[in-house]
């Protein structure tokens, strides 16, 4: 049976991996900091292991990884980095401790996970998806600290496939475009909303469901040639040129 870790597994788009890979057949370690949401997520899933963990802080990113080694063995096929924070505001209104939340759990939590995980990952010749966002792809004015966090995880997505790819790892970038769930919602006004409704070829949000099947394809041996790549699932709301709201 084929392993898979998943961060930010409790709820919205990395909860939705965690049951397609589980109706895949593979057995997903479910990581999240919210003890009481990861635990109603596991409450009626088989093959899982969930363990709460705050992937920006490295102790508890490490004893994690030696939990996950002791129950399951040394061998992880595929690591979703997936834990997400949303703040938003302009550089003006953007105090350095919003700026490191920001950056604690969206960059340092990639790098930590995935450094940790690495050599399990080459002993699986696995793969790695990171998820950043199309705000890592396009400025707005109000996402100087995610949208900046989100472009970082492009390029070390980049970085890690150059470094890993002789150990036959690969390692891809998924870009969702708006899906409702509690993050995107708290920073989505309603004129945000409507905006990205004209402005989506597809007029309308993705869900969690349509993006865990670009990250699940990306798992796995479909994808065995795909890497270094970033791919935007987005409703052709990048292709567009047009601004985000
Ligand atoms: P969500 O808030 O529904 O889920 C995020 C999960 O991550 C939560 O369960 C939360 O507890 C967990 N988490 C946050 N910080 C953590 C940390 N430091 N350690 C461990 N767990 C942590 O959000 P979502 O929309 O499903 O977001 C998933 C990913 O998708 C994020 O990286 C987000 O930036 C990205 N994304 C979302 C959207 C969108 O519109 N929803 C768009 C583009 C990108």
């Amino acid at each position: 049976m084929k392993t898979a870790l998943v961060t930010g597994a409790a709820r919205g788009i990395g909860l939705a991996t965690t049951r397609l890979l589980l109706e895949d057949g593979w057995r997903v370690a479910m990581i999240d900091r919210d003890a009481p949401e990861l635990a109603r997520a596991a409450a009626d899933l088989q093959n899982i292991l969930p363990v709460v963990c705050d992937v920006s802080i490295p102790e508890e990113v490490e004893a994690m990884v030696l939990r996950l080694a002791e129950t399951w063995g040394s061998r992880i096929d595929a690591l979703i980095n997936n834990a997400g924070v949303a703040e938003f505001g302009p550089m003006a209104d953007c105090d350095f401790a919003m700026w490191r939340r920001v950056m604690e759990t969206n960059l340092d939590g990639v790098f930590l996970v995935s450094q940790a995980c690495a050599p399990m990952l080459k002993e699986a010749r696995g793969a790695i998806v990171n998820i950043a966002s199309i705000s890592g792809l396009r400025a707005s004015t109000l996402r100087v600290a995610y949208g900046t966090s989100k472009a970082a995880v492009i390029q070390l997505t980049k970085q890690q496939a150059a470094e890993l790819g002789e150990w036959g790892v690969r390692a891809n970038c998924v870009c969702p475009g708006p899906v409702r769930t509690k993050l995107a919602m708290a920073v989505h006004s309603q004129e945000i909303i409507d905006a990205y409704h004209d402005a989506i070829p597809l007029n309308r949000y993705g869900s969690e469901q349509e993006i865990a099947e670009v990250i699940v394809f990306l798992c796995g041996e479909k994808a065995s040639y795909v890497t270094g790549q970033v791919i935007a699932a987005d409703g052709g709301f990048d292709s567009t040129g047009v601004g985000l709201p």
